[in-house]
C-alpha cells in the first residue's frame, strides 16, 4: 500500500549571526505553511560555509526560535557534519558526468560578464578537460537548457541556465562545498517538499532544479516571500547591521513580521501561545504580497540602531 507522504517544510538559517528580523519572516512563513498543510516542519543549520558560520550564531538562533515559541520536528539537521553524504554525491555527479573539474582562479574569471544575481557566469575553460599542465582546484556542474517553475508566491519563473547562471561551482578551490549542492542533497534527504524561504533565493532555484534532475531526485514546490528592506532600502542582514530579534520580548517582531506576510493586523498585544494560535487560524499562502522585496516596519525608524 502506498501511504501519502507527509508534507515537510522546513526554516534552513545560515549561522552567519543571530535571527534578525529578515530571517525571523523565513521562519514564520515556513512553520505556518507546514502546519497549515498538516505537515512537519523541519530546522537545519546551514553552516557549510564554514569560514562565515559561528557555532556561537547558530546556537544564539536556537536560542531566539525558541523563545518564539518555534517548535521544530525532530533533530536539528547541521551540514558541517555531513561532508561525507556530499562527497558521495559529488561522486555520482563525477560518474554521471555532470561534473567536471575546474582549474581556473578567482583571478581568470574576474572579467567574466555577470549572470542574474551579480555573480561572474563561468565561461568554460575547462568544461571539455583541464588544460594541458594545469591541476583541478574546484568542481563545477554542467548546466543545459531553461528551467521554469511556478512559485507558490512569485508565479511563473524561467530562467535561461547557461546565460544567467553557468556552471556553477559544486566543491570550492577553499574546501567547502557549495551552499547549491548542500542544500539540494538536504532537502531531498529530509523529503521535503515545500521550500519557503526569501526571493533573495528565486535565482538559485533554477540551479537547484536543475541538480535535483541530474540526480533524479524530486522537485519540491516553491514559495518565495518578499525580503525585507531597511531604511535605506537595503536587505536586512548582519553586513546592513540588522537587529536582532529580541529572545526576552520577541512578539512585537512576530506580530510585525505576521503584518509583513500580509496577516491581518492582530488585536492588541497578542503573545506567547495566544500568538500562536491567533497565527495558525490568520495564516494564508494567498495572502503574502506578491513582491520580491518590502520594507520592514520593524523595529520602528525611532529603535533601529
Ligand atoms: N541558508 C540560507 C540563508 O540563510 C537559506 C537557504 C534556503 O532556504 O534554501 O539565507
Amino acid at each position: 500500500m502506498n501511504l501519502p507522504a507527509v508534507p515537510v517544510g522546513r526554516f534552513a538559517p545560515s549561522p552567519t549571526g543571530p535571527l534578525h528580523f529578515g530571517s525571523l519572516v523565513a521562519a514564520l512563513g515556513s512553520c505556518l505553511e507546514a502546519r497549515a498543510r498538516g505537515g512537519r516542519w523541519l530546522l537545519r543549520i546551514e553552516d557549510v560555509d564554514a569560514p562565515r558560520c559561528r557555532p556561537e550564531h547558530a546556537a544564539a538562533i536556537l536560542r531566539q526560535l525558541e523563545a518564539c515559541g518555534f517548535a521544530w520536528d525532530g533533530a536539528v539537521m547541521v551540514q558541517s557534519r555531513r561532508s561525507g553524504r556530499y562527497a558521495e554525491v559529488l561522486d555520482r555527479l563525477k560518474a554521471l558526468g555532470a561534473a567536471y573539474p575546474c582549474a581556473c582562479t578567482r583571478a581568470e574569471l574576474a572579467g567574466a560578464p555577470a549572470g542574474s544575481d551579480g555573480a561572474p557566469v563561468y565561461p568554460g575553460a575547462c568544461r571539455d578537460g583541464l588544460p594541458p599542465g594545469r591541476r583541478a582546484r574546484a568542481w563545477r556542474l554542467r548546466v543545459t537548457g531553461e528551467i521554469g517553475f511556478d512559485d507558490l508566491v512569485q508565479g511563473p519563473q524561467h530562467q535561461d541556465l547557461p546565460r544567467a547562471a553557468g556552471d556553477g561551482v559544486l566543491l570550492r578551490a577553499d574546501g567547502p562545498y557549495a551552499y547549491q549542492l548542500a542544500v539540494v542533497v538536504d532537502d531531498a534527504d529530509q523529503g521535503v517538499d515545500h521550500v519557503v524561504r526569501g526571493a533573495d533565493l528565486i535565482n538559485s532555484t533554477a540551479r537547484q532544479i536543475h541538480l535535483q534532475r541530474a540526480l533524479g531526485l524530486p522537485t519540491p514546490q516553491y514559495a518565495h516571500l518578499p525580503v525585507a528592506l531597511d531604511a535605506a532600502g537595503r536587505k536586512l542582514s548582519k553586513q546592513t547591521r540588522a537587529a536582532p530579534v529580541d529572545a526576552r520580548d520577541p512578539w512585537p517582531a512576530l506580530r510585525a513580521a505576521a503584518t509583513f506576510l500580509g496577516m491581518p493586523a492582530p488585536a492588541g498585544r497578542l503573545a506567547g501561545t495566544d500568538f500562536w494560535q491567533w497565527a495558525h487560524i490568520h495564516w494564508t499562502l494567498a495572502g503574502v504580497p506578491r513582491e520580491k522585496s518590502l520594507p520592514a516596519r520593524h523595529p520602528p525608524p525611532s529603535a533601529s540602531v
